[in-house]
């Protein structure tokens, strides 16, 4: 039986550049993931520039834009614009170009992968782990990275994340030319969508459209309402294919490891449950699953309790802030349009969040201390 200092299961984007920071220290490291091939995800691919410092790698050739402008509309019009100035903070990758670097870059490194393969079960024995495959083999390893996205069938296994997640309705969809949207600005549609908005991020040559709804489970079952929206970003056709996903998002801090196992990205239900940003928190809680199974390895001990801390102060306590703005943004989106992205300052802020600079908690602290203080910050 092989055995190896750490098995990832789910090759995505989260199991990949958590292998490629551990392989990078010179770990061994076998991926198991379930399907053949890198299959297209359905994901806008919009990401902070500032994420460049989780991984160790140049990914150059995966982004496709660098982005200017974010345009908010409120049905088709009331437009606001915020600059997003500076050094291009926010990026647009192409997901299948991103996940392919980040595998291979891994795999050089000496991870290993297995697919298709599933993982049938596991089971702790003398604290090492023995997982039996869908290959009828079976490996041994001295820890655990659950890293199987928004249906995992292993986070709740081990007790990790909440104990009910929370899922978005999406819609994703990728059409050829940019229709009406510039090739440097995304744009966020709201009042449309019931309970979530539309998004429109654009590749060199294609757009990445997205429909969400993020509180009371609300379907995106209306086709006539979804083309409509999907059209308003200057499309004609209307034969497009769309893909249905159910994401899983944020929903509470909860403990993120056991013993000698940790979940990262979508399985640990990461993503943001405001505007649906779940690469920034894949590629944070790689990083740190890498450096607690690193510690613990280099010092012989299984405690990983450090990396649910970290990732409660470094990403829940502004998610815990980020669930409850989409609360009431969702329940009352014209006022929230007018209050918070109509208001003076808010181009600026929005433009500090999209590149990581400023989280939802440094928002609603400053929109308390505005209340109290009555300044218009
Ligand atoms: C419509 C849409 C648009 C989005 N747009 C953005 C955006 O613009 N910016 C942003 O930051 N985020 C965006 N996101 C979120 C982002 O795509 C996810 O948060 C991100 O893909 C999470 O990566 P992951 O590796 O955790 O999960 P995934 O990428 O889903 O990878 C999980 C992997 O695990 C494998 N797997 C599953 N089960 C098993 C199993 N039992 N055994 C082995 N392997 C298994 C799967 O095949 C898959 O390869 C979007 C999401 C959606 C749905």
């Amino acid at each position: 039986m092989r055995e190896f200092d750490t098995i990832i299961i789910g090759g995505g984007l989260s199991g990949s550049s958590a292998a490629l920071n551990l392989s990078k220290k010179g770990y061994s490291v076998l991926i198991i993931e379930k399907e053949a091939l890198g299959n297209i995800k359905p994901c806008a691919g919009g990401m902070a520039s500032s994420m460049q410092q989780f991984l160790p790698l140049n990914f150059d050739q995966a982004i496709e834009s660098k982005i200017k402008n974010v345009e908010f509309r409120w049905k088709s019009s009331d437009n606001v614009t915020a600059d997003l100035s500076g050094e291009s903070p926010f990026w647009i990758i192409r997901r299948e170009k991103f996940d392919k670097l980040l595998l291979d870059e891994a795999l050089k490194y000496g991870s290993e992968i297995l697919r298709p393969v599933k993982v049938e079960k596991i089971i702790s024995q003398n604290k090492t782990w023995i997982i039996k495959c869908s290959n009828k083999d079976t490996y041994k390893s001295k820890f655990l990275i659950i890293a199987d996205g928004s249906q995992s069938q292993w986070a709740g296994y081990f007790n990790l994340g909440p104990r009910k997640p929370k899922f978005a309705n999406t819609i994703a969809l990728r059409l050829k030319g940019l229709g009406n949207i510039p090739s440097d600005s995304v744009r966020f549609e709201f009042g449309f969508i019931k309970y979530g908005f539309a998004w429109a991020f654009p590749l060199k040559d294609s757009l990445n459209i997205g429909l969400g709804t993020f509180i009371n489970n609300k379907p995106l079952e209306d086709e006539a309402l979804n083309n409509k929206v999907i059209k308003s970003f200057g499309f004609e056709d209307s034969s497009f294919k769309v893909f249905h996903k159910r994401l899983r998002i944020w929903n509470g801090i909860h403990k993120l490891n056991g013993d000698r196992v940790i979940a990262v990205g979508d399985s640990a239900s990461l993503c943001d449950p405001f505007l649906a940003e779940g690469i920034r928190p894949s590629l944070i809680s790689s990083y740190y699953a890498a450096e607690s199974i690193d510690q613990c390895l280099s010092n012989n001990k299984n405690d990983l309790n450090n990396y649910s801390t970290i990732m409660r102060n470094e990403w829940g306590k502004s998610m815990a802030w980020g669930k409850r703005i989409a609360q009431i943004f969702y329940r009352f989106p014209k006022t929230g349009y007018q209050l918070g992205v109509k208001r003076k300052t808010a181009p600026k802020r929005i433009a500090q969040i999209l590149s990581g600079q400023m989280g939802y908690e440094d928002i609603a602290k400053r929109v308390i201390n505005r209340l109290l203080t009555k300044r218009d910050d």
